[in-house]
């Protein structure tokens, strides 16, 4: 049944001005979901109103309190996991133990989160003065816009609004067009959680229509966005002076030396690599093996990925999904051409599967050099390319010759080796004998150069995006006492 959906501004399920709708479709049979609002300015500012008037009272519930909110939500999507996961599949295509992975992250963050209620610590330090006390408290910072991608419908919504509720701030979500339904939804369970009218508001539409006129708002105090990084670039320049942080792209690399269990370090590519179609911000595109185990390790991968069942995610045995969209099949086959003209040796796939649904081959580039646009530029879909390294300072110098810093790893069963890589890889993340993928909900979560703005999401570190620092003296002297100057 195709569903038609509102916007949610304060509390209420409402039409967007511009009486204009758009769709979301299954990536994989193109079947119509359900038809959304296609909002604009009018409805974001509406949307702004309701969080500011709701944030003179959210602001002061007890933490714990929202905190309790929160685990009701986490509570309520635990009890509709499966129907949950298998919309993340229907809406964005990622196949079934994966959209159970998506809600699986953003219940045990919710949960995580709402502990957190109980902590969210201050500091308290001695003062120079006598009778004197310092303190840094956490404040809310005020009307949070927040800006998803499609990739994780349910898991990076969870990352920002979440901790952004739990700081006590109030909020406008602008969800990604293509998984407006799964992001609704999910809204529903913080209606039924018994959060307040006006602190969680919902404006779907396109980024031109609604994300830009978020983010130049002037009432709006903080942006967290996830997505590309061109977007990312055009937010840091119309966002005006307010908090952004930014969770951008990455071209994520796994070195395989010589000592490395083989047979896992091939786990390690194809799932890093292959899972989610590559559709990921930590997905593995690029892979640096040790000349020693080249063939032999390229045989393996070559062999492994060839045997990748490609169809409709919702069918268990399939291993690989569809893409999101007719542009994502688009600009895989644009880089497979560059790829091929850049002379890399295709060893397989290249191609979109003719027919209904978006489907791209997976894809294994060999022969590939750091400077070709395929080892530098993000895919965003099922593109591996394989460099070689003579030695292991060789390698750290190839996977560090990049824009990005998110993810990285390395396969080895040497501990000087890892060790050293721990230290020298160049990413907000990094794993040893494991994938690119896999963060858990409880560390920080980011990346280095051109992934982001040094803001982190995940673990504690959520709390630091989504609070102010107020530190607060109290003089019990009775004198007027001078910082700096009575010494
Ligand atoms: P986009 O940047 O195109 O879109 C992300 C979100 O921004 C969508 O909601 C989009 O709206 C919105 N948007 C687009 N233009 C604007 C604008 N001018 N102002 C405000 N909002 C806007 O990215 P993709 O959807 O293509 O997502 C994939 C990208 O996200 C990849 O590059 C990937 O690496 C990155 N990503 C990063 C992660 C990380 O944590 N570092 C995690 C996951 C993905 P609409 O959908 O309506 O176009």
């Amino acid at each position: 049944m195709v569903q038609s959906s509102k916007n949610y501004i304060d509390g209420a399920w409402i039409a967007s001005k511009t009486r204009k709708t758009f769709v979301s479709t299954n990536p994989a049979t193109g079947q119509v979901l359900g038809r959304f609002q296609a909002s604009d300015e009018r409805d974001v500012t509406a949307a702004i109103h309701a969080a500011e008037k709701a944030f003179s009272k959210w602001r002061l519930v007890p933490a714990p309190k929202r905190g309790e909110i929160l685990l009701r939500v986490a509570q309520l999507l635990r009890a509709k996991k499966e129907e949950f996961s298998r919309l993340v599949t229907i809406e964005m295509g990622k196949v079934i133990a994966e959209g159970r992975g998506d809600v699986q992250e953003a219940i045990d963050f919710l949960e995580y989160i709402a502990g957190e209620g109980r902590r969210m610590f201050g500091y308290t330090t001695p003062s120079e003065l006598p009778n004197k006390f310092a303190m840094s408290v956490r404040d809310p910072i005020g009307v949070c816009g927040l800006i998803t991608p499609w990739n994780f419908p349910i898991a990076i919504p969870s990352w920002k609004i979440a901790p952004a509720l739990l700081c006590g701030n109030t909020i406008v979500f602008k969800p990604a067009s293509d998984t407006p339904l799964s992001a609704l939804r999910f809204t529903e369970l913080f209606i039924k959680a018994g959060l307040p009218k006006g602190v969680l508001n919902v404006v779907t539409g396109g980024g031109t229509a609604v994300g830009s006129p978020l983010v130049k708002h002037k009432n709006v105090r903080c942006i967290s966005f996830t997505g590309s990084r061109d977007t990312g670039d055009w937010i840091t320049k119309n966002a005006g002076i307010k908090r952004v942080s930014l969770e951008l792209g990455g071209k994520n690399v796994i070195i395989v030396m010589d000592d490395a269990d083989l047979n896992l370090a091939v786990d390690g590519v194809i799932w890093g690599g292959y899972g989610t179609t590559g559709q990921r911000c930590t997905a593995t595109s690029r892979v640096v093996v040790h000349q020693k185990v080249k063939a032999t390790f390229e045989r393996m991968l070559l062999n492994r990925t060839k045997r990748l069942r490609l169809g409709n995610g919702i069918h268990p045995k399939t291993d690989v999904g569809p893409m999101i969209n007719k542009a994502a099949i688009e600009k895989s086959q644009r880089y497979v051409e560059i790829g091929k003209q850049e002379g890399a040796k295709l060893l397989t796939g290249g191609k979109p599967i003719r027919g209904r649904g978006h489907f791209f081959q997976p894809t294994l580039f060999t022969n590939t050099t750091s400077d070709m646009r395929i080892c530098q530029e993000e895919i965003f879909g099922p593109v591996v390319s394989l460099m070689v390294a003579k030695n292991l300072d060789h390698a750290i110098d190839l996977a560090n010759n990049i824009t990005y810093g998110l993810s990285s790893a390395i396969y080895t069963r040497n501990v000087n080796n890892a060790f050293t890589a721990m230290r020298d890889l160049e990413s907000g993340v990094m794993y040893v004998n494991a994938s690119t993928i896999g963060a858990e909900v409880h560390l920080p979560f980011g990346g280095i150069k051109g992934t982001g703005n040094g803001a982190r999401e995940g673990g504690w570190t959520a709390i630091e995006e989504f609070s102010e620092h107020k530190a607060i003296y109290v003089d019990y002297s009775g004198t007027l006492q001078r910082a700096q100057i009575d010494v």
